[in-house]
């Protein structure tokens, strides 16, 4: 048994989520004694999988940035490196192919010229600015990926990051307090290009531009012509699995079926952990990678939530979940040349509405082997809230998914004709499945603003105010996707390693 109540290790990390699990694996590479404490069966969070019927579905993410070979930026390469394990990923030539009003149809190509030529196509009046606008999001990412990414809370790494890429550093400076839709607004001025910009904005961070930090859009509309979109082999989950096989090889522990009920405090200190099945562990570093609200409302008390954490919760909230439908479908539905991702929005409006906007993912297209042969997956999501799936009866929560996942099904059948009477397997997830199988609150995608902030400034690091605690994932900064919190793992690891001499 890696820990019991008489022995301290050195971190014990809650939840292996792509965040908790960058940390953990950083962190044994370093030689430190490490124990990863996952509620479910198998490791991934939102980066995990299901097998029904000879079909793994992911259960979210599969959009994957961060597998690049160059730069620094790739950090899902770099973090499955520092540990000795590898994992081949299969390049989408395709991020998205967006179904929009007005029979706007547009494609996201790897290639950066073909993108800004079929978008300048459309949009020829606006040829220039839509240059313009893309060239300073390359001006974000170029800054980020001269510097080795570690953590903006470790005074020591600041100082001689700034020496070694003074200019990249003045970069970021400048575009940390700002949103994108400001800088849209400057060089784009058809409304109806810059309703792209906010759907290009809205199908990751899931809020409209101006709402969206420039930063995190540096590195999307960047990245993805870059390092490329690169699906890994197996599915999404193997990402995860492989974590743990190269934590357990630096000598790290993961336990599974362990749900930590509570973070131990001895004078305002986090010192340990208790189990649901009343086990406790004790560690001179504790880590969760739960979300900040189950963090601070549910493992530690919430009526002493300390301020900082209060005001947090004034600038951010929870935006909805997603019902999600999980498809295996007859291949013939698919025409030769379907891609891989697919928004659908019929009418701008909606785009920010529950249900307004639905996303697909085909990963079949490019790993065939995760369905049955003659068959794909259809992955399809759309965002909902927790309260129209509550105080239903068990019968009328059944109804209720049956009715969703058939109107979802039905606006599908105009990009895939024929999906409905192809289809072989439907399980249909809720914000309630979301929450239990992914213990996130109200089954939360992650924080989005209240109102208009300064870009990231707003999003807390990894420190929190109670000493010993630190928090890893969507809800610390740069926020939600897969790159994104494997960065705030860097980060974490980095910040604790150095407040424990490693
Ligand atoms: C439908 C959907 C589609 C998405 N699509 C994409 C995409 O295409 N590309 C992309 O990059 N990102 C995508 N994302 C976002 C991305 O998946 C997440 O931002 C990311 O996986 C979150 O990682 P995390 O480390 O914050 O933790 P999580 O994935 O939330 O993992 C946290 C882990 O902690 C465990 N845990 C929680 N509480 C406890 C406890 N008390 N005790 C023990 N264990 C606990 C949970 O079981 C879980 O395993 C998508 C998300 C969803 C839901």
């Amino acid at each position: 048994m890696p820990g019991s109540s008489s022995q301290t290790l050195d971190v014990i990390v809650i939840g292996s989520g792509i965040g908790g699990l960058v940390t953990a694996t950083q962190l044994a590479a370093k030689g430190a004694q490490v124990l990863v404490l996952e509620r479910y069966l198998i490791p991934g969070g939102s980066a995990g999988y299901f097998e029904r019927n000879g079909y793994r579905f992911d259960v979210g993410a599969s959009m994957i940035f961060g597998f690049g070979r160059r730069g620094t930026t790739n950090l899902l390469t770099r973090a499955l490196e520092a540990v000795n394990v590898r994992l081949e990923t299969l390049p989408d030539p395709v991020q998205i192919h967006y179904h929009l009003p007005n029979q706007l149809e547009l494609k996201v190509h790897r290639d950066y010229k073909q993108f800004i030529n079929e978008l300048s196509a459309k949009f020829p009046h606006e040829r220039e600015g839509i240059r313009r606008f893309y060239d300073e999001c390359w001006k974000v990412f170029n800054c980020l990926n001269a510097m080795e990414l570690l953590s903006l809370e470790e005074p020591r790494y600041l100082t001689r990051v700034f020496f070694q890429h003074p200019f990249a550093c003045l970069g970021l400076v400048k575009y940390l307090p700002q949103n994108v839709g400001d800088i849209a607004r400057q060089h784009i001025k058809d409304p109806e290009l810059l309703k792209f910009i906010d759907i290009e904005c809205y199908c990751w961070s899931v809020v409209p531009a101006e709402m969206t930090p420039m930063i995190n859009a540096g590195m999307v509309f960047s990245d993805r012509h870059y390092g490329g979109i690169n699906y890994p082999k197996g599915g999404v989950g193997q990402i995860a699995q492989k974590l743990v096989e190269g934590l357990e090889k630096a000598g790290g522990h993961i336990e599974y079926q362990a749900r930590v009920t509570q973070i131990l405090l001895e004078n305002g200190k986090a010192v340990g952990v208790q189990l649901a099945n009343g086990q406790t562990y004790r560690a001179k570093r504790i880590v969760s990678n739960a979300t900040r609200w189950d963090t601070f409302e549910n493992l530690l008390p919430a009526e002493q939530m300390p301020a900082r954490e209060k005001k947090w919760q004034q600038r951010y909230q929870k935006s909805p979940s997603f019902l999600s439908l999980h498809l295996g479908v007859k291949s013939e539905v698919l025409s030769p040349k379907t891609e891989c991702h697919h928004i659908l929005l019929e009418d701008w409006a909606k785009m920010e509405e529950p249900y307004g906007t639905i996303f697909v993912s085909i990963p079949t297209l490019l790993d065939p082997s995760l369905a049955p042969e003659g068959h794909h997956i259809v992955h399809a999501f759309t965002p909902s809230w927790m309260e129209d799936w509550q105080n239903l009866s068990p019968t009328a929560y059944e109804q209720q998914k049956e009715a969703k996942a058939n109107e979802i099904i039905h606006r599908l059948e105009k990009i895939f004709p024929g999906l409905d009477a192809g289809l072989d397997y439907q399980e249909v997830g809720t914000p309630r499945t979301h929450r239990r199988f992914l213990g996130r609150k109200d089954g939360t995608y992650g924080p989005i603003p209240q109102r208009k902030l300064l870009g990231l400034l707003g999003m807390p690091f990894n420190r929190t105010a109670i000493s010993g605690l630190y928090c890893v994932g969507d809800s610390t900064f740069p926020g939600q996707g897969l790159n994104a919190v494997a960065f705030s793992g860097f980060a974490c690891s980095h910040r604790i390693a150095v407040d424990l001499g490693l």
